[in-house]
């Protein structure tokens, strides 16, 4: 992709935050079509957590712009500041809030501090940075040094306070930064898609990226690469996926010992994943049946969950029931979707109780989920409510993990194993489009934001209970598959497969 037509090159705080993620991200943003932009309820969720942090900062309403600076309110919103960077170029911060302190501006015996609200556990770079290009520029405005900017962050246990010092070391840091920004925002081409391709998840432009990643069958498509791993294949000389494929997997074995013996044991699995992805023939990895346990069963349970991780709350367990027909037949059509919603308000003991007779009412049946998240959750709510280590190791022997069966028996020709890839590659389709667990989450705030006006209520739960019995159902579709290739008894050693 090339950059049409020069824009003017303002160094944002915006840009920056973008550039920290990810180089070509900031280039993107600049210059990138916009409607090849994928919509996200990233940056929504991130705007309603700032939201409720700054409220509970603050406890009044922010003034708004230069008037408020210098009428000294308490806190202020909606400025931007300007200024110039390390090379002469014009920069500009959006500043979430600022937050009046004590010290000595040119507007009198008061000055002001940035402050940011932090997402996720730790400070970051990306906060750091933020702070110290906002406190560089409003230490010009203001005429008097930013010692600190403060980072909040609201949960269910109150709102965690932070101070960043911005020392010498931090302000180098925004100087370098900057100049590369600038120089990467003259690039004639997009940057080279990150090596981390995790971070393309919660990207905006993960769709041509993606795109672009594939048709260039970029090592980093293949499951298993990551950043570190397509280094060291590409320094053996390794370019892409096709190469990679056709690697003599005992010669990967002892040329990338080099990198550390670690990497020994992957180098079979690497060259096979690689083949699988290139041929889009499913391989099984070793004999015997997937899930022996579902022949004699006479139904079973689908498990997820919906979590805040902000709040470290799983607000929605969700169960789909599935009975077994006399004839063997999975009686899909009468399904029946119980949903578990767990507040707060309610006390976990009462929720444990709850869900502990939700899966009792069905004993012996196993519970399916995908991904580790779900049995521990349950197993973790269980010993914290006085469970016997009986009732519990009955309880853990009833999970199957869905994701690990897979991964154990089936080398997919997909570049990750995540319940939507898989599901879809079996094809299971979402009834929401464009939902994720995000989306999700977003609606959640949404429906505990809105109490009192029942319509919008009503909708957001009706859409979260939908999202997750489609998580149940792509499961159970997941499953469904293993079952299928379970069913053929005389599985050779490599067969070709889908669906
Ligand atoms: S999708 Fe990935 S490579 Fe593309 S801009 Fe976003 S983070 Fe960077």
């Amino acid at each position: 992709m090339e950059q049409t037509s020069p824009k003017s090159k303002i160094l944002t705080d915006r840009l920056l935050r973008s550039w920290i993620r990810c180089r070509r991200k900031a280039w993107l943003d600049l210059y990138g079509n916009k409607e090849s932009r994928a919509w996200t309820a990233h940056r929504t969720l991130q705007l309603d957590h700032q939201h409720r942090s700054f409220i509970d900062l603050m406890h009044q309403k922010p003034g708004r712009g230069l008037e408020a600076l210098i009428r000294g309110e308490h806190g202020v919103v909606g400025l931007r500041l300007k200024g110039q960077g390390p090379q002469g170029q014009l920069i500009e911060a959006h500043p979430q809030l600022l937050q009046k302190i004590n010290g000595q501006s040119i507007w009198g015996n008061f000055a002001y501090r940035p402050v940011i609200a932090r997402q996720g556990r730790r400070i970051t770079r990306e906060h750091r940075l933020s702070l110290a290009l906002t406190g560089f520029l409003l230490e010009s405005i203001q005429g008097e040094k930013v010692a600190y900017g403060l980072a909040v962050c609201k949960s269910n246990k109150g709102l965690e306070k932070e101070k960043v010092f911005l020392k010498e070391g931090l302000h180098q840091q925004l100087i370098e930064s900057l100049i590369k920004l600038d120089l990467d925002l003259k690039l004639k081409e997009a940057p080279p898609i990150t090596t981390d391709r995790k971070k393309c998840t919660l990207c905006s432009w993960r769709s041509i990226c993606n795109a672009e990643a594939k048709a260039n069958n970029d090592l980093s498509e293949v499951s298993g690469v990551g950043a570190r791993r397509r280094q060291i294949l590409q320094d053996l000389g390794i370019k892409d996926l096709n190469e990679l494929a056709t690697t003599n997997p005992s010669n990967l074995r002892e040329d990338i010992a080099r990198f550390g013996e670690q990497h020994k044991d992957i180098a079979k699995q690497l060259v096979q994943q690689a083949r699988v992805q290139k041929t889009g023939i499913a391989e099984k990895l070793c004999q015997g049946l997937a899930l022996p346990e579902l022949s004699s069963v006479s139904g079973v349970l689908l498990y997820d969950i919906e979590s805040d991780p902000d709040d470290r709350d799983d607000f929605l367990h969700g169960f789909l029931s599935i009975h077994k027909k006399s004839n063997g037949k999975w009686d899909l059509k009468n399904a029946k979707y119980h949903p578990v919603l767990v507040l707060l308000k309610h006390g976990e003991s009462l929720s444990w109780k709850r869900l502990n007779s939700k899966l009792n009412y069905y004993p012996n049946w196993p519970v399916l989920h995908y991904g580790e998240t779900e049995a521990l959750s349950i197993y973790r709510m269980g010993e914290r409510n006085g469970a016997e280590t009986k009732e519990l190791r009955v309880l853990k022997n009833r999970f199957i993990d869905i994701h690990d069966r897979i991964r154990k028996n089936w080398c997919l020709p997909l570049n990750s194993y995540g319940l939507k890839t898989v599901a879809n590659w079996t094809g299971f389709h979402w009834t929401q489009s464009g939902a994720d667990g995000a989306r999700a989450l977003l609606w959640w705030r949404q429906w505990k934001a809105a109490k009192g006006s029942s319509s919008l209520n009503s909708t957001k739960l009706k859409k979260i209970f939908e999202y997750n019995k489609d998580d149940c159902l792509a499961t159970w579709k997941v499953t469904e598959w293993l079952l299928r290739q379970d069913t053929h008894a005389t599985i050779p050693e490599k067969r070709s497969t889908h669906q």
